[in-house]
């Protein structure tokens, strides 16, 4: 399965998870269909951010309340790992809903280039392929 993702929004992640560094980045991905345009950064309201995540309760309230009334359809969660590999964690796979929902994890220390999708599906997580596109 194949999910595309804007230069815009690769661009966004990236740059969060260089500033949130040492601490996990997090935020929620919004846009149509499998189409990845907007990153909302959210904050890390988890109280070990340097291992862990946890997306601002009200941030995820706000996006879903904001597609409801038209907005872009909350597509899934990004995260990510400053000192592991861009793959979900244990911890990852315990807190996956398996709901389909896609997860951005990005790794790397100072770069942050490597970003992975996948989907959260009832059997686990499956890598997606990413597509870039432009807009
Ligand atoms: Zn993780």
């Amino acid at each position: 399965m194949v999910v595309e993702v804007t230069r815009e929004a690769l661009e966004a992640m990236r740059r969060a998870a260089r500033l949130a560094h040492p601490h996990e980045a997090c935020g929620i991905l919004l846009g149509p269909a499998s189409r990845v345009t907007t990153l909302c950064e959210a904050t890390n309201v988890h109280p070990s951010p340097q291992t862990h995540f946890e997306i601002d309760p009200q941030a995820l309230i706000d996006a879903h309340r904001q597609a409801r009334d038209g907005g872009p359809a909350v597509l899934g969660y990004f995260h990510s790992h400053p000192s592991g590999p861009a793959e979900p964690s244990a911890t990852d796979v315990e807190m996956a809903a398996g709901d389909g929902s896609i997860w951005a994890i990005c790794a790397g220390e100072s770069d942050a280039s490597d970003i992975r999708f996948f989907r959260s599906g009832k059997g686990g997580f499956t890598r997606l392929s990413m597509d870039l596109i432009d807009g």
